[in-house]
């Protein structure tokens, strides 16, 4: 993780305080005994999983959970005790790892299933294990269940500690959510079941579809995307004005000539590009704040640098801050002018980009 920006004034600042209230939010929603599993995979999405993992004590969430066994080791390296949790997949050596370090596998086939089994011949082994309640991704299916439920019964050491599964649609299909719900409940009477169940992404928990007691692991919800969550934004995104420029009208601006000036502009250049992970698919589409006013991007987005027009912005001179998420311009709004979702947004924001913990 690069520190605070050195030479180029291009930077994210972590609000620590957001994430925390966020996580607060969301746990308030929860119906009685559940829980929140804390979501932190890919770098916490972009936001820097080493920093908010300190947020998620465990007097506030039940896990951390991660995508790799590499980001779950990482956060065991800097000191988070709170319990992990490996979405996986992961073979019988990640198994190992994980149980060396204290770390729970979401177990999501049966041949991980019996990587676990065998790893548990001679040593206890923690996992969690996810059924296929219709994404039709990771998870046992049905015809899968006998077996499993036989190599779990012969594998004393192997502590199922939860049931799991993961929905497809929750954010904009309730019917196919419940059918999901059903066909886990189905699941669970046939044969294998645990202590504890989790379901729920961030969309079905702001949706209200939590049952008493269950867990839930949200990820999204927590960094604020924007209108789509009650949330509030953790990332503020920011550069400054490198160079500004009068040029008169019909004059080329960038890469492939994409935009010619209406009339004389006043034309900035921004020290951020598609190598930070700013779009170019915002080239000649999407907005940046100037001065608390939005100026349009024009031109394209290059590597490193992107043009503004500022004409309309009285005053607007080198140096001044450019907000390019935030400041009223969300995840949301980018990612449907770029048509994607937030999580690519915010994954995309590259390590090139210094983030700033506040
Ligand atoms: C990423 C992920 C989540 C979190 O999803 P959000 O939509 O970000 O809340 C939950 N469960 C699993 C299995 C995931 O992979």
């Amino acid at each position: 993780m690069p520190g605070a920006p050195e030479f180029r004034p291009t930077y994210a600042v972590i609000e620590t305080g957001a994430f925390a209230r966020n996580i607060e939010t969301i746990t308030r929603s929860l119906p009685a005994r559940s829980r929140l599993i804390a979501v932190l995979k890919a770098n916490a999405y972009g936001h820097g999983a080493t920093v908010l993992a300190w947020v998620c004590e465990s007097k506030r969430v039940a896990m951390i959970a991660t995508a790799l066994l590499e980001e779950a080791i990482t956060l065991r390296r800097v000191g988070i005790t709170t319990p992990l949790l490996v979405l996986g997949p992961l073979d019988a050596r990640g198994i190992a790892t994980a149980m060396d370090e204290d770390i729970t596998v979401g177990v999501t086939g049966p041949e991980e299933l019996a990587a676990a089994c065998e790893v548990a011949k001679d040593r206890d082994v923690d996992i969690h294990l996810k059924f296929d309640s219709g994404m039709g991704r990771l998870g046992l299916i049905e015809s899968e269940l006998q077996q499993a439920a036989e190599m779990i019964r012969a594998t004393p050491r192997l502590k199922l500690e939860a049931v799991y599964t993961h929905f497809a649609s929750a954010d904009d299909n309730d019917t196919f959510t419940r059918r999901q719900i059903e066909n886990f409940d189905r699941m669970r009477e046939a044969g294998i079941d645990a202590p504890l169940h989790h379901l729920a992404n961030s969309a079905a928990t702001l949706r209200g579809i939590v049952r008493e007691g269950d867990y839930v692991r949200c990820g999204i919800a927590l960094f604020g995307p924007g209108a789509s969550a009650p949330t509030d934004p953790v990332m503020t995104w920011r550069s400054a004005i490198a160079r500004l420029k009068t040029l008169p009208a019909n004059h080329a601006i960038g890469y492939g000539t994409t935009y010619h000036t209406k009339r004389e502009s006043r034309i900035a250049t921004i020290p951020v590009g598609y190598a930070d992970g700013y779009s170019r698919r915002l080239s000649n589409n999407g907005d940046v704040i100037v001065r608390g006013l939005r100026a349009p991007i024009v031109g394209r987005v290059s590597m490193d640098f992107v043009t503004i027009d500022v004409t309309d912005i009285d005053g607007a001179a080198v140096g001044d801050e450019v907000t390019l998420l935030g400041d009223g311009i969300t995840a949301d709004e980018i990612a449907a002018r770029i048509d994607t979702i937030p999580y690519e947004v915010f994954c995309n924001v590259s390590a090139r980009v210094p983030r700033i913990f506040r």
